[in-house]
């Protein structure tokens, strides 16, 4: 079903062919209203404008001395022909710009002149028609404007100013036009096939190298690398997939870390648990209390691994809810320190001032702290001391266990709180652990609002602390 879906839908060349063909055939359309519909009343338009502009400058002349130059330049540059002549019929300016053309401004007598005047003075001071000349030109019948006006000069003369001015047939350039859009069409049309296939290469062929590498990636090959090049969507989409390949290569590392970790640690307790048995099932002077004392410890070592995986799996499954309740925090790290007395090569010196009291699931509490001091009793230094110190400041109490023992590289300070994580990838029988009791600190503080930390200096050794917000 998706499948079929994911065939038929376009891809992107073909998106970026159809774009290219609309807009192609939008502009040719637009092109196509502009210059051939609209060319004619657009010219017409125009020309009129320039007629009645013709008409200003002269009614804005009429008494100067250059009246004359004007009139000739304005029917040079413009090709209208114009008369001016009085309300009596007077003609005062004339100029025709086809000599061998007849026009409507020739032959007008003083009276046509007058009676004309007097028309235009009736209608408002302008008057314009338009005619067709009798006169097929090569383009067809031409057709011409008759513009008229009347002025009223300053020194308080009449005027009649007459404008004739022809309209050149445009059939002739709508054709060429015609032609013209026709090659325009084609030769857009191959543009932007070429430039489609272009951008579709240049946008699709990174993502397809992407798509192949997620298929990698779905197989299991965490070590694929994603292309980060193209279009910038295109190479952040890259970088982050890389990103997302790297997390789920560790993740994968750690899990397979674990496996080995677990099974190892499981299977080496058990291991020594069944053959003290055994021998001492078969050799009855074998039965002594050390002997006993082993299966206890290796016993003992199976619960505590069984227990942090099942508490760590609470904790981030989020099944392990706080119970919280004020108690004394002093006295809890007092308490728990009495039961390293059986340690009697370790001490455990406690630097605190005075009680104090926090609100906090206890026990998850007491388990952060243990761990802490497991943590550095396993790596303390050749002292044994496992100094910790309670200070008190702005609200909030900080519990911290030093040791003096290998410390931890500094760039490995961050991955330690991770699960499974062991600076110490060699499985040391003396340093037992499966690299989870970091991580459970961190859950149950992160779980508390509280916040931790560690200081190390390799072969000085290292300070773990949290803090705690204080009972008010
Ligand atoms: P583990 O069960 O291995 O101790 P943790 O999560 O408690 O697991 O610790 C993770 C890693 O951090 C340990 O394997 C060890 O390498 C390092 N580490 C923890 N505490 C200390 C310490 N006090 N001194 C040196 N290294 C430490």
């Amino acid at each position: 079903m998706k499948q079929r879906k994911i065939g038929r839908s376009l891809g992107v060349r073909g998106q970026v062919l159809i774009g290219f063909g609309i807009f192609a055939l939008v502009i040719v359309a637009l092109l196509w209203v502009f210059q051939i519909t609209l060319l004619n009343p657009f010219y017409r338009s125009i020309k009129i404008a320039e007629v009645k502009s013709v008409a200003q400058q002269l009614g804005s002349n009429l008494e100067s001395d250059t009246l004359d130059e004007l009139a000739g330049n304005l029917t040079a540059t413009t090709a209208t022909s114009i008369l001016i002549s009085d309300e009596l019929g007077n003609q005062y300016v004339g100029y025709k710009l086809y000599p061998q053309q007849t026009s409507r401004l020739e032959n007008l007598s003083r009276s046509d002149l007058r009676s004309i005047f007097e028309q235009v003075n009736l209608q408002g001071g302008t008057q314009m028609e338009t005619y067709t000349s009798p006169f097929a030109t090569r383009n067809g019948y031409s057709e011409t404007i008759l513009y008229a006006c009347t002025v009223h000069t300053a020194r308080g003369n009449h005027r009649l100013i007459l404008l004739e001015s022809e309209l050149t047939p445009v059939n002739s350039t709508v054709e060429t036009l015609k032609v013209q859009l026709v090659c325009l069409t084609f030769v857009m049309l191959a543009l932007g096939i070429v430039l489609a296939f272009v951008i579709a290469g240049k946008i699709s062929r990174p993502i397809s190298s992407i798509n192949e590498s997620a298929k990698e990636l779905g197989r299991g090959n965490y070590q694929i690398r994603f292309e980060e090049s193209g279009a910038k969507e295109v190479s952040e989409l890259g970088h982050t997939l890389n990103y997302a390949a790297g997390e789920l290569s560790k993740v994968d590392g750690l899990r397979r870390e674990l496996l080995a970790n677990v099974s190892h640690d499981l299977r080496t307790p058990l291991t020594m648990i069944k053959g003290y048995s055994e021998v001492m099932r078969d050799l009855p002077g074998e039965n002594t209390p050390e002997n006993v004392q082993i299966i206890i410890d290796e016993a003992t070592r199976l619960t505590d691994l069984v227990n942090d995986l099942l508490d760590l799996s609470k904790l981030e499954a989020g099944a392990a809810p706080l119970e919280c309740a004020p108690f004394n925090l002093t006295a809890e790290i007092r308490t728990i320190l009495t039961r390293y007395d059986k340690l009697a090569d370790y001490r455990f010196p406690f630097a605190f001032v005075q009680d104090v009291e926090v609100v906090a699931d206890r026990l998850k509490i007491s388990q952060v702290v243990y761990n802490l001091v497991n943590n550095a009793i396993t790596y303390a230094g050749e002292d044994k001391t496992i100094r910790l110190s309670q200070t008190v400041s702005g609200g909030r109490v900080r519990i911290s266990v030093t040791d003096t023992g290998e410390g931890i590289p500094a760039e490995k300070l961050r991955d330690i709180w991770e699960r499974y994580y062991k600076v110490d990838k060699e499985h040391k029988r003396a340093q037992v652990g499966t690299g989870l009791g970091l991580s459970i600190v961190r859950n149950v503080l992160e779980l508390h609002g509280g916040t931790y930390g560690v200081e190390s200096q390799l072969g000085r050794g290292s300070t773990f602390w949290f803090e705690l917000t204080l009972e008010e």
